[in-house]
């Protein structure tokens, strides 16, 4: 069992670099649209809820023996989406973040569903249950984004066909 659970600690520090970053991209991401009210306090609620996350994975790795002092976040598998969500500078900016959010809470959602049957194989009862208690969040997350891709789409269009730079944020 104890390949399995190093590999259960493994998808734990990548678990945890996810919500790190998702937590930078959240903010800033939020920060950044002035015209979409709704949205970004969506975001920024997310955003808290994130860094929850961040310190609950944080402590299944410390249960696991992790000294979590030394997690660098090294950030690889998840580098190039999160480069769409925080570069982006572009005019239909937000229509990019909706799609780049959808994206990143369905990547979230196959790791702790990995993570759920990982530590269910390890026999790591708790790391089981925060995982479980985690998944509903970011699918609800993600129901959230996928109710509004269109109609924020749609406002976006309007909005840019009325004006000039006002709609892309
Ligand atoms: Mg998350
Ligand atoms: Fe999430």
């Amino acid at each position: 069992m104890t390949e399995a659970r190093e590999n259960l600690m493994d998808w734990l520090r990548d678990a945890h670099a996810m919500e790190k970053q998702a937590e930078t991209m959240l903010s800033a991401t939020a920060e950044r649209l002035e015209n979409y009210p709704e949205l970004r306090s969506k975001l920024q609620a997310h955003a808290e809820e994130t860094r929850q996350q961040a310190v609950l994975v944080e402590q299944c790795l410390q249960r696991l023996g992790e000294d979590t002092s030394t997690l660098k976040d090294v950030v690889g598998k998840t580098t190039a989406m999160a480069q769409g969500l925080s570069g982006m500078f572009v005019s239909d900016e937000v229509v990019k973040a909706m799609m780049a959010s959808y994206t990143f809470e369905h990547m979230e959602i196959a790791a702790y569903r990995s993570l759920i049957a990982a530590a269910e194989l390890v026999g790591d009862v708790e790391t089981q249950r925060v995982c479980e208690a985690i998944l509903p969040q970011e699918q609800a997350m993600a129901d959230w984004l996928e109710e509004r891709i269109g109609s924020i789409t749609q406002q976006f269009l309007q909005r840019d066909m009325q004006s000039d730079a006002t709609a892309k944020h």
